[in-house]
């Protein structure tokens, strides 16, 4: 049975390339009917925070993601790392150097079949004798690792490239401990658009980053499956269904993937679009409270038909409050280039003034009422609708962007547009 597993040092929060790594090590579990296991490495005392260990579980189970059996913790298994140092050196395989305890490199080739680079070999010759204890007594990276992955019956090491070069060095353990090897998989790292290593002058590099943006957790999973992966044709927008279906570690590439923000965007803006108006409410709550846009009481009827009018045209939640701040403040922060352009122009003021009192003299406030009445007014006038459309959406929303106008003014309601109205035309328009 495939077991795979992941292992995160908790000394920061859950970075972008190694939330990759999980889903890979995840999606190819799932696909097998493997186990999908998790090891902490927090041996690294000083650097090692249980509030890092618990944005990473959360960021892990935001995405998708659930792990079989007990977390193991490195910090719990000092002893075992003590006692198989112990067992080194009574078979001379190793050597006390002070307090710490160093390996003696064979010298010899190590060959290994990486299942996505192909046969990688290496001169151990070259490889110095490695640190298994440290003179602290705590265990190094590859000599925790080697015994936990070989005590947790991990039969693929899947993750990124910066461990190709402690591969051999590990291979190297497990032979001297009469370990069985694991298959490997060195999946490619995560470029910034410059094509240097992903770093925080990038942009967001943790997952928490990201959810705080408004990125949906399903668009950021599929977005992060296709980093180094492909289905095999030009399907784009996977479900975890369809991602666990295919996934196969074979369809991994070498060369590394690029973080694409545009990619992400359209991503989330397709799963936004396909979410239900009421699940998309509830994901939207939190940055409107975070906004001060609304308190513990809302309209829940309001804000829907406000995510009606907006859900095609956002990619990120974050994007909401500013579409939908009009509806909500009181005083609108006026775009000056669509003032200068549709408010201060000779006779806004005369079709904004009939317009409003046309408006005054109506019942119904639906969309269809409003476009009627406005292409009367214009042929009244005998000017373009754009006359009144555009000076209106100014006043109404302060911006020359967002929704129909009509729409806009049906869910802004009577009152608050013609209170709009009369400000501009005291105010403004000329
Ligand atoms: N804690 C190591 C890391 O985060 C794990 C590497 C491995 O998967 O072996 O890089």
């Amino acid at each position: 049975m495939v077991r795979v597993r992941f292992a995160p040092s908790p000394t920061g929060f859950l970075h972008i390339g190694s939330a990759r790594s999980a889903l890979f090590n995840w999606l190819f579990a799932r696909h097998e009917n493997g186990k999908f296991l998790l090891r902490i490495e927090d041996t690294d005392r000083t650097r090692s925070k249980d509030e890092f260990l618990d944005e990473i579980l959360a960021s892990l189970k935001w995405l998708g993601m659930d792990w079989d059996e007990e977390l193991v913790y490195q910090s719990k298994r000092l002893d075992i790392y003590r006692a198989t140092a112990e067992k080194l050196l009574k078979e001379d395989k190793a050597y006390k150097e002070g307090e710490a305890v160093r390996f003696k490199m064979p010298k010899k080739k190590i060959k290994f079949n990486d299942i996505v680079h192909g046969d990688i070999e290496f001169d151990s010759e070259v490889l110095k004798d490695e640190v298994l204890i440290k003179s602290d007594g705590f265990p190094t990276y590859n000599f925790a690792c080697v015994i936990d992955d070989a005590q947790m019956k991990i039969t693929h090491v899947v993750r990124g490239d910066d461990h190709i070069s402690n591969t051999p060095k590990q291979i190297a353990l497990y032979e001297a401990l009469g370990y069985d090897v694991p298959k490997f998989a060195h999946i490619p790292l995560i470029m910034g658009p410059d094509g240097s290593r992903l770093s925080k002058r990038h942009g967001a590099t943790s997952i928490s980053e990201y959810k705080q943006q408004g990125y949906l957790a399903d668009a950021l999973a599929n977005f992060l499956a296709l980093m180094g992966w492909s289905p095999g044709d030009d399907r784009e927008i996977l479900s975890k269904d369809d991602l666990i279906k295919d996934f196969t570690l074979k369809r991994v590439v070498k060369t590394s993937a690029v973080l694409g923000i545009d990619k992400l965007n359209w991503l989330n803006s397709q799963y936004i679009m396909n979410k239900s108006s009421e699940e998309l409410l509830e994901l939207l709550v939190p940055f409107l409270k975070a906004d001060k846009l609304i308190g513990e009481d809302f309209d829940r009827e309001k804000i829907a038909d406000l995510v009606e009018l907006y859900k095609i045209r956002i990619r990120t939640l974050t994007e909401f409050p500013v579409h939908i701040k009009p509806f909500y403040a009181d005083d609108l922060d006026f775009d000056q280039k669509g003032v200068d352009k549709h408010l201060k122009k000779e006779g806004v003021k005369e079709i904004l003034l009939k317009w409003k009192e046309k408006l005054s003299g109506l019942s119904n406030f639906e969309k269809k009422a409003l476009e009627e009445n406005c292409r009367q007014l214009a042929e009244e006038l005998s000017i373009k609708p754009a006359k009144v459309i555009h000076p209106t959406r100014m006043a109404i929303s302060g911006s020359t962007k967002g929704a129909g106008l009509f729409e806009m003014m049906e869910v802004m309601g009577k009152d608050k547009v013609i209170t709009r109205l009369e400000y501009v035309i005291k105010n403004i328009a000329l």
